[in-house]
């Protein structure tokens, strides 16, 4: 645990006094408590606009670094440029340290408001906070770790040395003999039991002290859920506040989560031309495509999956009528119509409460509705087995090393990068849309996959509408 031996071992005296008494005696915090504090609205804005450049720096470089050396440098920069956050042991005045505090504790809290608004957007919040603790929990020295640790209240099982062999028996032999283990329920590591990084035995993982980190964003990922919904319900009181309401709906827009809309018109796409623009598909619409040409079935998730994502891509009401007819070759008009027509009018608007249903998400389709058994729906990249996953992949042609690239995203729980590192294979495949800008940020939806594809937009960002 933290002493001031540890901390002066790691170079540097230890925190001042004025450091130590003050209202952020630790750099890293849980955000457990908002502050009580007066903020100006130049500040509010300010704070939040330079933490949200850190979290857009951190999906970016989980987009585009080259390894994990290359990620960490990004993410630092961006944390130096817009949210530097000095040791006790830096030789900064106090009052320095403790601004820095004040910015990134009252920042946090200013976008937990903005982000509360929506399940998408406190996701998106939820992902990025949470990497961005990994990343300064990994940076930190040991002392700062501890306090972290300490102040996290973790309850964690200390496996002792001597009852190693009497829990682990032989699978004690994957950890060095020296580490620390500690007993934890599976589902608090996911992430380490995916990448196979942990022993599990009898519902239980034993994280070494070097995987630590995994435990400590679970806790504070479900801390922040939490806080997160309890904001969500406090938000409609804040509606009539003039000053803060459109600042924070500003912080929210900037995220690239919003709704993504396509600018093609009704009409764009005739049942005719569907299956020559296949290849133009992300993997979920691929997938779905080729099950529905397979079987010519598909069931009701799928058909609103692939319904819908048509219809964005500028398939009428008409035309999907005779597509979704030709499709279903096996079954009477009678039965289609029965069954399917009213299904595919009421997609339009055209029927029930005539509501214009938009495309699914890639949000959507990643975290609701999970397939069950011969369902097609859903997005490969978070529900394909690895095997099937790699299989798919090289069945739209990609290169070996794309392929190892991909899979291991996805394996990392990184499924819209992976889909966007798929997008980027295909566009440098495609002579006639080569200098094609690549994605700015992770494909957000499928239909956007489409239009970067087939090259109807230019660029991401200007087709993202709040
Ligand atoms: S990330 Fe989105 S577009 Fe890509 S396969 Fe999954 S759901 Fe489809």
């Amino acid at each position: 645990m933290f002493n001031q031996r540890t901390a002066k071992a790691e170079g540097g005296s230890a925190a001042p006094e004025v450091v130590r008494h003050s209202r952020y005696p630790t750099r890293l915090t849980m955000y457990d408590k908002a502050p009580a504090l007066e903020v100006s609205i130049e500040e509010f804005e300010t704070f939040a606009l330079d933490r949200l450049q850190v979290l857009r720096a951190i999906e970016d470089a989980q987009l585009r670094a080259k390894g994990e050396d290359d990620m960490r440098k990004r993410i630092s920069e961006a944390l130096e440029r817009h949210l530097p956050l000095h040791t006790n042991r830096s030789r900064l005045p106090s009052r320095q340290l403790m601004a820095e505090r004040r910015k990134d504790h009252v920042s946090h809290f200013i976008l937990r408001l903005a982000f509360s608004r929506t399940e998408e957007l406190r996701s998106w919040f939820l992902r990025y906070e949470c990497a961005l603790l990994k990343h300064r929990f990994r940076e930190a020295d040991t002392a700062e770790r501890q306090e972290l640790l300490q102040t996290a209240r973790l309850q964690l099982a200390l496996v002792p040395q001597a009852m190693r062999d009497e829990v682990l028996g032989d699978a004690d032999a994957f950890y060095s003999p020296q580490e620390q283990l500690f007993e934890v329920d599976f589902e608090r590591v996911l992430d380490l039991v995916m990448r196979a990084q942990v022993v599990l035995h009898a519902g239980k993982a034993y994280v070494p002290q070097a995987e630590i980190a995994a435990l400590l964003v679970h806790e504070f990922r479900q801390r922040l859920t939490r806080a997160l919904a309890v904001c969500a319900k406090a938000l409609p009181q804040m509606d009539e506040d003039e000053r803060l309401v459109p600042v924070l709906q500003n912080m929210s827009n900037q995220s690239a989560r919003s709704e993504y809309r396509s600018s093609t018109a009704a009409g764009a796409v005739s049942a005719d031309s569907v299956d020559s623009l296949g290849a133009n598909f992300p993997l979920c619409m691929q997938h779905l495509h080729a099950q529905l040409l397979k079987d010519h079935h598909l069931r009701h998730g799928g058909r609103m999956q692939l319904g819908l994502f048509l219809k964005g891509i500028g398939l009428s009401l008409q035309e999907a009528l005779v597509y979704w007819r030709r499709a279903f070759n096996s079954m009477t008009d009678d039965q289609f119509q029965k069954g399917y027509a009213y299904n595919i009018r009421h997609n339009y608007g055209m029927e029930g409460r005539r509501a214009d249903y938009a495309p699914y998400s890639c949000h959507r389709i990643i975290m609701t509705n999970p397939p069950g058994p011969g369902d097609h729906h859903g997005c490969p990249f978070r529900h394909f087995a690895p095997e099937r996953l790699r299989a798919a992949l090289h069945q739209d042609s990609l290169a070996d090393p794309d392929v190892r690239e991909i899979a291991d995203l996805a394996a990392a729980g990184h499924y819209q990068v992976a889909c966007t590192r798929h997008l980027e294979a295909k566009l440098r495949r495609r002579p006639s849309i080569q200098g094609q800008e690549a994605p700015s940020a992770p494909v957000t939806s499928p239909n956007q996959f489409f239009d970067l594809c087939t090259g109807s937009v230019v660029s991401p960002s200007a087709s993202l509408s709040a």
